[in-house]
């Protein structure tokens, strides 16, 4: 093997590619992530795991290095809909698995999780854009290091790099798309007085406005806004910060949080509509983590998604000398739990996310019927994508059936 030589090259090291070279490399292979960046900043990306994603973490041998990057658990998950009191929910205790919630500061785990795949033998090059992918017996990525275009080869590439991926492309896959209707922007607050064991959900159902509170310690907030594509406006930067707050408050946050409060990173704001591949591997590339699927980040199921695809995709190349097979294999689960997410989120935005009048009707109908049967709601978005969604389970989830 030439040094240029590898089983498996990452197109990206974000936690999709730092941890699977992490876990590969500790398994014998040789591992090459190219990340672009050389210092990780503020993408505005997820920082808040939900409870099945730290059980995917345990599982993947990474929630330590998750914790040492300051990863903490977030016990209560708290929702105001309507200005109402708030309905409080212990994770830990009405999870499956039974876990809280774990956030963490993006930037920080990226450089952790990347040194950790270093320390289990990967090779790690930092401001390495790849530009392109050349398909063959042994695929050829070139790359632009240090404004050197190198070449590197590879039994396996996996385009680890996010919701824009470009590897999708050269690796000739199509893409599809939810239609879009909602932005979602976040922001990282110092100084504010939310508490710090408890993640907060405010919604009004009129405006379709959705705000969310992701606590970090000491004050440290990741506040993000989830408002209708329609009013036209896509909040970014320092300009637009006041509005944010504004429509924050609108949605139900206490005003008394943001007193103080000052921002700690800047304001970026998303289309939140799901982009996915359908059967995520083909002729030697893998995709994973957004590459693969990107759910609404209003849904938080991203990361846990991502560490999903890892461990199947780990699996599955740890068990089969045939990666042709390995990877169909992963790409027909991925398919299967990525279905589960996308159709449950697409039921929560017509039940939760629409206005008007059917939908207040709608919404009055199916609440008084969960309350007499919370099994009729779906845990998936808390507790994972482990179960069926046919006609049977769509009737009862709008109750249909009564
Ligand atoms: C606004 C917002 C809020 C979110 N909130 C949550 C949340 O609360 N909970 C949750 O679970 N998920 C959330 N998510 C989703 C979560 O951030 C992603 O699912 C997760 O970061 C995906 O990881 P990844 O490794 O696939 O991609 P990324 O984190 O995007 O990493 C991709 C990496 O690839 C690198 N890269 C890209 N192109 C190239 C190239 N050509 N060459 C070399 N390197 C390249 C990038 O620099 C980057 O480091 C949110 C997303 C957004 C946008």
């Amino acid at each position: 093997m030439s040094s240029t030589d590898f089983d498996i090259i990452t197109i990206g090291g974000g936690l999709g590619g730092a941890s699977l070279a992490k876990v590969m490399a500790e398994h014998g292979a040789q591992v090459l992530v190219l990340e672009s960046e050389t210092t990780f900043k503020d993408r505005v990306r997820g920082e808040a795991m939900v409870s099945w994603g730290v059980n995917e973490a345990k599982e993947l041998g990474i929630y330590s290095n998750l914790r040492d990057a300051g990863g903490w658990d977030v016990e209560f998950l708290e929702v105001s809909l309507e200005a109402g009191k708030p309905v409080r929910r212990q994770l830990r205790s009405t999870t499956n698995p039974s876990e809280p919630r774990f956030n963490f500061y993006h930037p920080d785990i990226q450089e952790s999780l990347l040194q950790a795949a270093s320390d289990a033998g990967a090779v790690i090059q930092r401001g390495a854009r790849v530009r392109h992918l050349r398909l063959g017996d042994s695929h050829v990525v070139v790359a632009t290091v240090a404004g050197v275009e190198k070449e590197f080869t590879a039994r396996l590439v996996v385009g680890a790099d996010g919701r824009y991926s470009r590897a999708r492309g050269w690796g000739g896959f199509q893409v599809s798309e939810n239609p879009e209707s909602t932005f979602c922007a976040g922001l990282l607050f110092q100084g504010m007085t939310a508490p710090d064991d408890t993640t907060h959900n405010f919604r009004i159902f009129e405006k379709s406005l959705n705000a969310l509170l992701f606590p970090q310690r000491s004050g440290m907030v990741r506040a993000y806004l989830c408002y209708p594509m329609a009013w036209g406006e896509q909040l970014s930067a320092d300009k637009d910060i006041r509005r944010f707050i504004n429509w924050s408050v609108e949605a139900g946050t206490p005003k008394g949080y943001f007193e103080g409060a000052v921002p700690a990173g800047p304001l970026a704001s998303f289309k939140s509509a799901s982009t996915w591949v359908e059967h995520p591997y083909r002729d030697g590339v893998a995709l994973i983590g957004d590459a693969a699927g990107a759910t609404d980040p209003m849904w938080g199921q991203g990361l846990s998604l991502t560490l999903r695809d890892v461990r199947v995709l780990r699996d599955h190349l740890l068990g089969e000398w045939d990666w042709a097979k390995s990877g169909h294999a992963y790409a027909e689960e991925h398919d299967r739990y990525f279905t589960v997410c996308n159709t449950v989120q697409a039921w929560h935005e017509r039940l939760l996310v629409e206005t008007g009048q059917e939908a207040n009707a709608l919404r009055a109908r199916v609440f008084q019927l969960w309350q007499l049967d919370p099994t009729r709601r779906l845990d998936t978005f808390a507790s994972g994508p482990d179960h069926l969604i046919d006609e049977s389970v769509r009737r009862r989830f709008f109750g249909e059936d009564w």
